[in-house]
């Protein structure tokens, strides 16, 4: 017998992810790509310099499995200098290939078949598919525009006895907006008598504006003892394309994360390890960050408020969404399809975070770009 072809999918209902679908799109027609999140200029040459370095002096064999030590001694440096919390390097931290990697070994980590798990929406997409293909369910709760906040009374009507995580991300992708301290507060007594996990996804941690800081769950005692913290250097170093993250956790959730994570990856490039851990030697580089990306959210900001488009503040992110409503009344998928191919600008329709495709009018702009492509981009969306 020859091989039918028929398999059974895994994941049925899986489309192709909606930043593959518009990045492509936007080459296709040489439109300017805000839709998929990366900066369009480069990491500062030090750090790419620090790599040919780390590569000629050989450094070019297997990581440790958990991570080259310097770079998670670097991690928990960084963490208690902005949280004041304190990480063992050899047991609490995991450097993964990218946030996504940590994610999805989370979810493979920590899930049952049967096992329930709250996505508060819009949420970025690559939660679901590793709590379907781990057989457990999402429960959601939806944020919606123009605010985005989370009635942490709703949430808790939703916590059952199959309730397993919660998945939270702060600063979120794609709204741009923060947790307050008042929300990881209501979170901590919310789950104070269960055994519920928290994977925080905070890949935009150095990335706040207008003063206000980020509530890492790492903060919060009880938080901290249950939390999975997903992290990535894509987002704080311009580094999008190397694919290094990490992953803080207590030890014995630590224990767990790294027996799939041993045998899904063993370890992470070594010289990029090397270069990123004596690139964090000085903190002004993640520091400064917020102050570099404001001053682009403005730049931008200042377009949009000329424009037809409506900007939802953006209080943290490298993004900020835009209610299109006084121009069209077209689906957001069909009016981000329409903007890339006539008018060269694309963006992200943020019904691509929901389930049932909850279309508010709103897209998602990302700002990780240089002054000119902002300008010439800002200038179009004017003359809308
Ligand atoms: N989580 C969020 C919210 C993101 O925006 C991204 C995007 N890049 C990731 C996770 C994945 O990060 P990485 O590129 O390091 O895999
Ligand atoms: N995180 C990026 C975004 O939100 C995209 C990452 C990806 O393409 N998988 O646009």
């Amino acid at each position: 017998m020859t091989f039918s072809g028929n398999i059974a999918s895994k994941l049925p209902a899986t489309e192709t992810t909606i930043f593959t679908i518009m990045s492509r799109l936007a080459a296709e027609h040489q439109a300017i790509n805000l839709s998929q999140g990366f900066p369009d200029f480069s990491c500062q040459p030090a750090l790419s310099a620090l790599v040919a370095h780390f590569m000629s002096l050989g450094y070019n064999q297997y990581a440790p499995m958990p991570g080259v030590a310097y770079l998670r001694e670097q991690v928990s440096a960084m963490r208690k200098e902005i949280h004041g919390v304190e990480y063992n390097p050899e047991t609490e931290i995991t450097i993964t290939a990218g946030a996504t990697q940590g994610i999805y070994i989370a979810l493979s980590a920590f899930l049952h078949e049967n096992d329930e798990v709250i996505i508060i929406e819009p949420a970025y997409d690559s939660y679901l598919p590793g709590i379907l293909i781990n057989k457990a369910k999402p429960v959601y709760y939806q944020m919606l525009a123009p605010d985005y906040t989370i009635d942490w009374k709703q949430v808790m009507k939703l916590i059952t006895q199959r309730t397993r995580m919660i998945i939270i991300n702060t600063p979120h992708n794609p709204t741009g907006t923060l947790l307050t301290s008042g929300d990881m507060q209501q979170l901590e007594r919310m789950l104070k008598d269960t055994d519920i996990l928290v994977l925080s996804d905070e890949v935009y941690e150095h990335i706040t504006y207008d003063g206000q800081v980020h509530e890492s769950a790492s903060r919060y005692t009880d938080l901290r003892s249950r939390s999975i913290v997903v992290s990535s250097f894509g987002k704080t170093l311009h580094t999008t394309g190397w694919k290094v993250g990490y992953v803080l956790a207590p030890e014995n959730l630590s224990n767990e994360f790294r027996k799939v994570f041993q045998y899904a990856q063993f370890s992470v490039s070594t010289p990029m390890q090397w270069a990123i851990a004596q690139f964090l030697e000085d903190p002004a580089q993640y520091k400064g960050l917020s102050a570099f990306y404001e001053a682009k959210r403005d730049l931008f900001n200042s377009y949009l408020t000329r424009s037809r488009f409506k900007p939802i503040p953006s209080r943290g992110t490298y993004f900020v969404c835009a209610d299109y409503s006084g121009i069209s009344r077209m689906s957001d998928r069909k009016f981000v399809e329409r903007l890339t191919k006539d008018h060269k600008v694309a963006a992200i329709p943020v019904s691509a975070f929901y389930k049932n495709k909850h279309d508010q009018k709103v897209i998602r702009f990302c700002f990780a770009k240089s002054e000119e492509t902002l300008h010439k981009a800002g200038e179009i969306l004017c003359a809308i």
